[in-house]
């Protein structure tokens, strides 16, 4: 979609560090009686980067267009810097509310150079506008491309303009809707480290949005994972890998191996079993189906001969059932890794492991595998709409 890009004020005086620096309260909208956001809630902190992650129609855009004021929710509030910018009594227009955009699709003015472009938010007079459209392009390394016309520029180029006039008017809050999707890797990845640089130096804060987990990762100081118009997980980029909300959510950082296991009863709690894998349970009943999700990270060689090279090796304890036994089917090095395919005993399915690339078996061997529980989840096996 096309849109102006917004004239943009100078910010409102200053409320204490500790207000977000937008909000949502319960922000709901529907198209046409289909429910795009359900009762949406997040804050983006001061000077954060809060990257809103999910898959294609799950809301993204519509909850920027709804915090930037080009979109009226049905219910719920928005606030900027502690203050009712959106609300059923309450409502700032877009240009009032002192936040920068940056499109997917540059959305630059095919009729103005780079510098007019980057220039054209900033108040404070055409000299002022310029000089801080100057400086902003220099820093996107952009300054001998300042009078060259949009379809004079590369996509990458046409990007950066777009970023440039996002930061020129240096607004607190910057929103940009999957602004380096449509660029190579190479660009991509350079672009993100600026921008992160550039926001980190100007103290804004950022609601970025990607559908790449990696992008994400990168970019994010907290994820919200959002699918079908919800939140389904937010925290640390770590904290969603090292716990993710359910399957979809582990499968968005990375492979899984997916098993049945069963809940039973082990002396005064429960623990879920699979084949020769044995784990502590906790939120089932006896008798419960569960699935256990295993990264290929998750698994390591036991030396030849047993032990995992040392005395006093946990023999018995907890973590001695989470061990298996195998035979390679494919092995492939990867670099510092390399990707297992193995027949573990007593499961249908082959497993895939990801090991150090060192000593790695033969295809066809028989191997122990010891597996890792922190990479290892357990969830209730319920449908799941991916
Ligand atoms: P995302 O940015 O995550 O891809 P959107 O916010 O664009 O998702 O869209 C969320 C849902 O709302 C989708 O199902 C989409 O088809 C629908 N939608 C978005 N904009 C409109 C619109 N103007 N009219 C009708 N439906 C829309
Ligand atoms: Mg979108």
């Amino acid at each position: 979609m096309k849109l102006a890009p917004m004239k943009i004020p100078p910010p409102p005086p200053e409320t204490p560090m500790t207000t977000p620096a937008l909000l949502f309260d319960a922000v709901s909208k529907n198209y046409d009686g289909r429910q795009a956001l359900n009762a949406l809630s997040w804050e983006l902190g001061r000077g954060e980067i809060l990257c809103l992650l999910g898959p294609s129609g799950c809301g993204k855009t519509t909850t920027l267009m709804i915090a930037a004021g080009l979109l009226r929710e049905d219910s719920g509030r928005v606030f900027l810097r502690g203050r009712e910018v959106s609300g059923p009594k309450n409502f700032t227009p877009p240009e009032k509310r002192g936040i920068g955009f940056v499109f997917q699709d540059y959305a630059l003015f095919p009729h103005m150079t780079a510098l007019d472009n980057a220039a054209f938010g900033v108040s404070g007079g055409r000299a002022a506008g310029r000089a801080a459209a100057q400086e902003t392009l220099k820093t996107l390394n952009l300054d001998d491309k300042a009078h060259l016309y949009p379809h004079d520029l590369s996509g990458g180029e046409k990007q950066r303009v777009a970023l440039a006039r996002a930061i020129a008017p240096s607004p607190r809050i910057i929103l940009m809707d999957e602004p380096f999707s449509n660029l190579d890797r190479h660009l991509r990845e350079r672009l993100r480290e600026k921008t992160r640089a550039i926001l980190r130096e100007k103290g804004a804060s950022c609601l970025f949005v990607t559908h790449s987990s990696e992008e994400a990762m990168w970019m994010g100081d907290r994820i919200l994972l959002m699918r079908g118009g919800r939140i389904v997980q937010q925290g640390k980029p770590q904290e969603l890998f090292d716990k993710p909300a359910d399957i979809s959510a582990a499968r968005l950082f990375g492979e899984i191996n997916l098993v049945s296991a069963a809940i039973c009863r082990n002396g005064g709690g429960l623990e879920a079993r699979s084949a020769s894998l044995a784990m502590p349970a906790t939120g089932f009943r006896d008798g419960d189906k569960a699935l256990l999700a295993i990264r290929p990270e998750a698994f390591s060689l036991v030396s030849e001969g047993g032990g995992g090279g040392g005395d006093g090796d946990g023999s018995g304890d907890g973590n001695g059932a989470l061990s298996l036994k195998g035979r390679v089917l494919e092995a492939r090095p990867m670099g510092g890794d390399a990707i297992l395919a193995l027949a573990a005993e007593g499961f249908p399915m082959p497993l895939k492991a990801r090991i150090r690339n060192r000593a790695l078996p033969r295809v066809g061997e028989k191997v122990q595998m010891r597996l890792s529980p922190d990479m290892m989840f357990l969830f209730a096996e319920t449908p799941q709409e991916e």
